[in-house]
Formats: structure tokens, C-alpha cells, sequence
């Protein structure tokens, strides 16, 4: 049992470690995917501030063209100085970033724009100034450009950041409902179908079929220590069940003895009769007189042995052998039995069997086993006597008859008696195990129970109907031979 936890656990813990593993991949990969974007905002508020302050510089470079104001040439260069601090504030995440070939283009750009416009307020140029403002305004225009496009490409990429947290959102969705598909189709494959298994072949023990579980697949192979258990559960059970079958029998063997021991004391005071007469009158009797007393001792020494084989047969402990059986042959047997207990209690006896009722595939011990203590249940329901009524008959499958084919049919034995009945509130568990209402070292309980398991071996059925004070009937289905499935 260690092992298949062990295994379980093992199997538990890895698929709970795959699953926690696949979040952490899609939280990590997210995790970066939204630092990414939360950089790649901040950069383009940086290009967007910068894209802001060279049109500032551009303004005051226009307004010193046009006015000539040496004050608009100084607000450009405070401008450009701006521009200069802020690009280099940020300029290891900007590198970092892999900006660097727009940076180097952005900062060239600058310097060069710097160095013109600072040449232009020193007045050393004065001569080539416009040459000096034709390169001012490319290099100005340049500027512009290239921190209007750096803005627009960190909206790109933002973006696209986007569209990849999108595309792992969907991903991950799927990838989650897969597994979860997968999951639950391999814990229903692996862990509830053995469980089921175990719950069907319960539900098939409890109706008296101890058919032993195939081995499970490989795939659920932690779960073999625990089917061999189970089938070993299963055996033991079967066991108890034969030992209580045989059990039964001998308590029933305990009921018919003073019934027996009346029958056996008619022949055997005959013998002891004839032979004290045979004894006396020896001289007097001619020898075929003699041989005729014989012949009548051994025929009564016959017929005592013939009562104490019938009960040695029915009690002898065998495993069941399914053939052929006919029931009438069956109930005939098994009424020899109670023939005395009927008589003593005055119960008058009715069999209606046809004689070409056909055959069912059973075990004859166990069937007779069951008729005994439905007969023996019957005379003691009619103390004052009665009478015992037994019809058979051949039936297709009916409403209450045992799920098989439509096409299956039936042999149907009635056991009715006129006795007490069976109160309702007894009637669902006459079946039950240990259910008795008699007194102590009257009844046990199991007949009803092992006559069940009998029949339920049969692939057969058995019903009781009852009313308190009018009598009760039993009835038993068997399937017909060749239609038969027997479990055994
Ligand atoms: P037991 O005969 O040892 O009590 P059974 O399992 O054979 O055990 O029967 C269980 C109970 O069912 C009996 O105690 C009795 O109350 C009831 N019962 C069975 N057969 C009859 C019957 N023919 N008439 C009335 N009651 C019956």
C-alpha cells in the first residue's frame, strides 16, 4: 500500500509542479513583456519632450532670421543646452534600450547645430551668415526629423509589446485549456476508472459475483498492489460465501432431523421386528417363508440406507458443477427430504411441473440447497399446517425479471404457502443476512440470503410476494439452458 501512495504522490506532485511551472513560464515572459513596455513609455515621453524643445530651438532660430533679435538666438542655445542635458540624463537607458544608432545620428545632429549657433552669437562669422543659416535650418530640420521619428518608432514598438502581450494572453489561455482537457481526460483514464472497476465489481459482490478484477493497464500500473488486494478481498469473500452456503446446509440438516428420525424409525423397527419373528419361529417357517422375511429385512435395511444417503449427499461439502439440471427432478429430490417434516406438520402437498419443462444450466446441490429452504421456510410459516403449492412454467423476460435480452426466456418456479405471511416492514430485508424472525436455534437468517447468492450465480432471479396472514410465494427465475450465462 506504501508503494501506491508512494506512486500516487509522486504522480500528484509532478503534475501539480508541471502546472505551476507553465504559469510561472507565461508570469515570467509577462512580467517582461509589461517592464519592456513600461521603458519603452518613458523613452518616448524623453523623445516626445525632446521633439518638443528643438521646435522651441527652431522658433527662436526663425525669430533671430527674421527680427534679428540677439535675445531669440540666446533662448535658442538655453534651449539646446536643455536638449543636451536631458539626452544625456537618460542616456544609459537610452543605449540600453539598443537606440544607440538614433542617438549617435540625434547627437551628432546637435553638436553640429550647437556649434553653428554659438559660432552665429559670437559674431566671428558675420560675413557667412547666410551660409551659417542655411546650414542652421538643414541641420534644425534634421533635428526635428529625427526626434519626431524616434517618438514614432517608440510608438511602434510599444505597440507591438502590446500586440505580444495579446499574443500571450491568447497562448496562454490555450495552452491552459489543453492541459486541462488533457488532465482530466488522464485522471479520468488513470485514477477514476480503476475506481469505478472497484465500485462495479462491489456492486456485482454484493448481487453474489465474485469474478476477480483483470489487471489494469499499464498505464494505471500503481494501482496494481490494490486490485490484487482487492482480488484477494474478493477471494476471501467467495470462501466465506461457500462456508456460509455449507453452514446453512448443515443447520438445515439440524431442522430435518426429527423428521428423519421418524422416517428412519419405521423401517428399522420393521427389520428388528422381522428379525425377532425370524429369530422365534426359525424352526416352524419353511424355507421360503425364511427367505421371504430375508428378502423384506433387506428391503427395509435399503430404504434406511437409502434416507441417510440422501442427507449425507445433500449436507457433503463439493464445489459447485454446472450441467444440465431439470428442476422437476430438482424439487422431487429435494421433497424427499421434507416428506416426513410435511407430513408431521400436516401440510398437504401440490406440484404442477411439466414434464418437458425444459432444462437450465445450474449446479443441482446449490439449486436443491434452495428449494430445501424455501420448503423448510414454508412448513414453518403453517404450524397448524397448510398447504404448499409448487407451479413451474416457462416465461419471457418480464418487467421484473433480471435485465438480459428480450429474447430470453425463463423457467419460473412458484413456492406458495398458505402461512402466516411476511409482515411489511419485514419484506425488504428478508434477504438480508442474519434477518431472522424466529427464536434462537430456530432460524439463522442466511437461508434467504445464500439461496440469493445461489441464484444470482445462476444468472437467475428470486422474488417474494406476500400478505400478512394469506401466505407468501417465492418465486425463481432461471434462464434456459442454452441461453444461459452462467457466472461461474
Ligand atoms: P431463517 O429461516 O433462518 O429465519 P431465512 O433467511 O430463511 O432465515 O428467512 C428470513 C426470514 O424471512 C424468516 O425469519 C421469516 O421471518 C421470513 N420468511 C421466510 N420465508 C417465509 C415464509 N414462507 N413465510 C413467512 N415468513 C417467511
Amino acid at each position: 500500500m506504501q508503494r501506491i501512495s508512494f506512486k500516487i504522490r509522486r504522480k500528484i506532485i509532478g503534475t501539480f509542479l508541471f502546472c505551476v511551472l507553465s504559469v510561472l513560464v507565461f508570469a515570467v515572459f509577462s512580467f517582461r513583456i509589461h517592464q519592456e513596455i513600461g521603458n519603452r513609455l518613458r523613452l518616448m515621453e524623453l523623445a516626445d519632450d525632446l521633439f518638443h524643445d528643438i521646435q522651441e530651438i527652431r522658433r527662436y532660430e526663425k525669430n533671430f532670421f527674421l527680427f534679428k533679435e540677439a535675445a531669440s538666438l540666446a533662448e535658442a542655445i538655453i534651449y539646446v543646452k536643455r536638449v543636451e542635458e536631458l539626452s544625456s540624463a537618460h542616456e544609459q537607458e537610452i543605449l540600453r534600450l539598443q537606440m544607440g544608432l538614433k542617438y549617435s545620428e540625434f547627437k551628432e545632429t546637435l553638436n553640429a547645430y550647437k556649434e553653428i549657433i554659438v559660432k552665429i552669437a559670437a559674431g566671428k562669422e558675420a560675413s557667412r551668415l547666410l551660409v551659417l543659416e542655411e546650414s542652421l535650418r538643414n541641420l534644425g530640420h534634421k533635428l526635428v526629423e529625427v526626434s519626431e521619428g524616434w517618438a514614432k518608432e517608440e510608438r511602434r514598438k510599444i505597440d507591438r509589446l502590446f500586440q505580444q502581450a495579446m499574443y500571450l494572453f491568447f497562448l496562454s489561455v490555450l495552452v491552459f485549456f489543453v492541459l486541462g482537457i488533457v488532465l482530466a481526460f488522464y485522471i479520468a483514464r488513470w485514477l477514476v476508472r480503476p475506481l469505478v472497476q472497484m465500485q462495479e465489481a462491489m456492486a456485482k459482490i454484493a448481487h453474489g459475483d465474485f469474478t476477480p478484477l483483470p489487471e489494469p493497464e499499464s498505464r494505471a500500473e500503481e494501482f496494481l498492489p490494490l486490485y490484487r488486494a482487492f482480488n484477494r478481498m474478493i477471494q476471501e469473500l467467495e470462501d466465506h460465501q461457500e462456508q456460509l452456503v455449507q453452514s446453512r446446509k448443515i443447520a438445515a440438516v439440524g431442522t430435518l432431523t426429527a423428521g428423519v428420525a421418524h422416517e428412519l424409525n419405521n423401517p428399522i423397527n420393521n427389520i428388528v421386528l422381522t428379525a425377532e419373528t425370524l429369530q422365534e419361529d426359525y424352526a416352524q417357517l419353511s424355507p421360503d417363508e425364511a427367505q421371504a422375511m430375508i428378502q423384506d429385512i433387506l428391503v427395509q435395511s435399503e430404504r434406511a440406507s437409502e434416507i441417510v444417503r440422501d442427507l449425507l449427499d445433500f449436507s457433503r461439502s463439493e464445489h459447485p458443477e454446472f450441467e444440465s439440471v431439470s428442476i422437476l427432478a430438482v424439487i422431487q429430490d429435494t421433497l424427499k427430504l421434507v416428506r416426513n417434516q410435511l407430513s408431521l406438520s400436516g401440510t398437504q402437498e401440490e406440484m404442477d411441473i411439466p414434464a418437458d419443462l425444459p432444462l437450465i444450466y445450474g449446479d443441482r446441490k446449490s439449486l436443491q440447497q434452495v428449494f430445501l429452504n424455501l420448503f423448510i421456510n414454508a412448513i414453518q410459516a403453517m404450524p397448524g399446517g397448510g398447504s404448499l403449492r409448487i407451479t413451474a412454467s416457462t416465461v419471457e423476460h418480464g418487467p421484473s425479471s433480471p435485465n438480459s435480452s428480450p429474447t430470453r426466456h425463463w423457467v419460473k418456479i412458484d413456492v406458495t404457502d398458505s402461512g402466516v405471511g411476511i409482515d411489511p416492514k419485514h419484506l425488504p430485508h428478508v434477504f438480508d443476512p442474519f434477518f431472522t424472525t424466529k427464536d434462537v436455534g430456530r432460524g439463522t437468517g442466511l437461508g434467504l440470503s445464500v439461496s440469493y447468492s445461489i441464484i444470482r450465480k445462476h444468472g437467475g432471479l428470486i422474488e417474494v410476494h406476500s400478505r400478512p396472514g394469506a401466505g407468501t410465494t417465492f418465486t425463481v427465475l432461471l434462464p434456459i439452458e442454452d441461453e444461459s450465462e452462467s457466472i461461474d
